[in-house]
């Protein structure tokens, strides 16, 4: 059983009790809530004649069904327009803080929420979407959770929860040229298994992570749960710090240096221990891509596609499912496979840091013949500071759509889809079988760098050509 790290002291900080089932009450700290999820949990509150426990720590957005071309009300999309209608309605209804379209702050949920610093050290976090993981990059403890816990959050800002283990996840050394944070998480997950980390929480450390940006560590956070972990998170630093420092949310004044001592006392002890320990030296790891249907599928750009015989008996079957699904050949390279279409957004790799990287290699350059390539900022916040900087520009020039804050082609929930069997260079976070809106379409999840360089190729190439 781990003991003194942060998840441990931060789960006993919010314990409210034990139930009889043997799971844990844990308080919520913070819960944010988007259009998807939201609608029937607020229906089952109604029904019960509950109330919402704590407005104020309950926060809403709209992200996963907003068309990112043409955002005029009422929606084209009928059911897109009632779910943010239904959200409108509880929102107000509640007296619930809601960042709408036009609002300035509207975004992805798992963007905004740090941006407005209302994601902070210390504290449990939990929302409707699987991918709530992310906020763990500020020393959070953070979930997904089912539409249930949606409404028992909402009426009891508690959920019914087993204690998880802890297992350190250790990477050190700085990242080479042309890999990015995206690259560390894939090869992670490619290394434990997409079921690896089920009944652990993953504690990222080493170098590597202290050297990361609030953005890049929320990369890597983001993906814990496509390696199974229910949440993962970083120690807070001078670098979480100084991210927080002066947002919105973030305690000012003398409640922020008083902030600061508690979240450097929640820190991982330094003689904690763990439930498990594994290590990766940052400089063997390559540019990352998948191959298949699961983000655990995933090779280094100069590695060919693994034949079934060189795998561990149990991944031969998934393995033999994505060759049927991707119509990729075994024992080829991945680079080279033709694309059709560009992504670049999500909740993993839409911040301004991704935008910027991602211009950095469009400048000059042009977008392939053929391919659809488009940006998707994941925030209003980001779509302005990347137009304030020029990016969009840059972006346009090269043959790139330019679009409104949203998930977008992350879930295609809205008019962003693959057509038939499309294959797609995608900076979000999911492969699964027609996970980007068409039931044939074809995902390969990798950098938003290396996205670009597939864009300006028409195939999957190595970015670190483009240096
Ligand atoms: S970008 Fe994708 S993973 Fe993230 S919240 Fe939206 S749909 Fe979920």
């Amino acid at each position: 059983m781990s003991k003194g790290t942060l998840f441990d002291k931060v789960w006993d900080l919010h314990t409210v009790g034990i139930l009889p089932s043997g799971q844990t009450q844990l308080f919520i700290g913070l819960h944010l809530i988007h259009e998807v999820t939201s609608p029937q949990a607020f229906a089952m509150l109604r029904e019960r004649g509950l109330k919402v426990l704590y407005p104020q720590r309950t926060v809403a957005t709209v992200d996963h069904i907003v068309p990112t071309e043409n955002q005029a009300r009422p929606f084209a999309d009928r059911l897109a327009e009632e779910m943010i209608q239904a959200l409108e309605k509880s929102c107000k209804d509640w007296g619930i803080r809601f960042y709408n379209i036009g609002s300035g702050s509207q975004g992805i949920v798992h963007v905004i929420a740090p941006e407005q610093g209302l994601t902070q050290p210390g504290m449990t976090v939990a929302c409707g979407d699987s991918h709530t993981s992310t906020h763990g990059a500020f020393g959070a403890i953070a979930f997904g959770i089912g539409t249930s816990q949606v409404r028992d959050v909402l009426a009891s800002q508690t959920l019914a929860l087993d204690k998880l283990k802890v297992r350190k996840i250790e990477v050190n050394g700085s990242l080479p040229p042309g890999v990015y944070a995206k690259d560390i998480i894939l090869h992670v997950i490619r290394t434990l298994g997409v079921k690896g980390g089920v009944g652990y929480a993953y504690e990222y450390a080493g170098t590597t992570f202290e050297q990361m940006s609030m953005e890049e560590r929320m990369t890597v956070c983001n993906m814990s749960i496509e390696g199974g972990a229910r949440c993962g998170y970083i120690n807070p630093d001078r670098v979480t710090f100084a991210y927080l420092k002066g947002r919105d949310f973030a305690p000012q004044g003398a409640d922020w240096e008083r902030a600061v001592a508690w979240w450097k006392s929640i820190r991982t002890d330094k003689d904690a221990i763990y439930d498990h320990v594994v290590t990766f030296d940052a400089s063997e790891i390559e540019p990352t891509v998948t191959w298949g249907i699961t983000p655990g599928q995933g090779i280094g750009i100069n590695d060919a596609i693994p034949t079934a015989d060189t795998l561990p008996q149990s991944e031969r079957a998934i393995a033999e499912e994505a060759y049927r699904y991707m119509h990729l050949t075994p024992g080829m390279p991945i680079k080279g496979t033709k694309i059709d279409v560009c992504f670049i957004g999500s909740c993993t790799n839409g911040r301004i840091s991704d935008l910027r990287e991602a211009a950095k290699f469009a400048k000059g350059r042009h977008v392939a013949e053929g391919v659809k390539a488009f940006v998707v900022p994941g925030s209003e916040t980001v779509k302005q500071q990347a137009e304030a900087e020029g990016l969009e520009k840059i972006f346009l020039e090269a043959g790139f759509e330019w679009r409104e804050p949203g998930c977008s082609m992350c879930l295609a929930m809205n008019p962003d889809k693959l057509q038939g069997s499309q294959i797609s260079a995608s900076s979000s976070n999911r492969n699964f079988k027609g996970r980007q809106g068409s039931s044939t379409g074809r995902t390969l999840l990798m950098s938003p760098a290396m996205v670009v360089a597939a864009a300006v190729k028409g195939e999957v190439a190595d970015v670190r050509e483009l240096l």
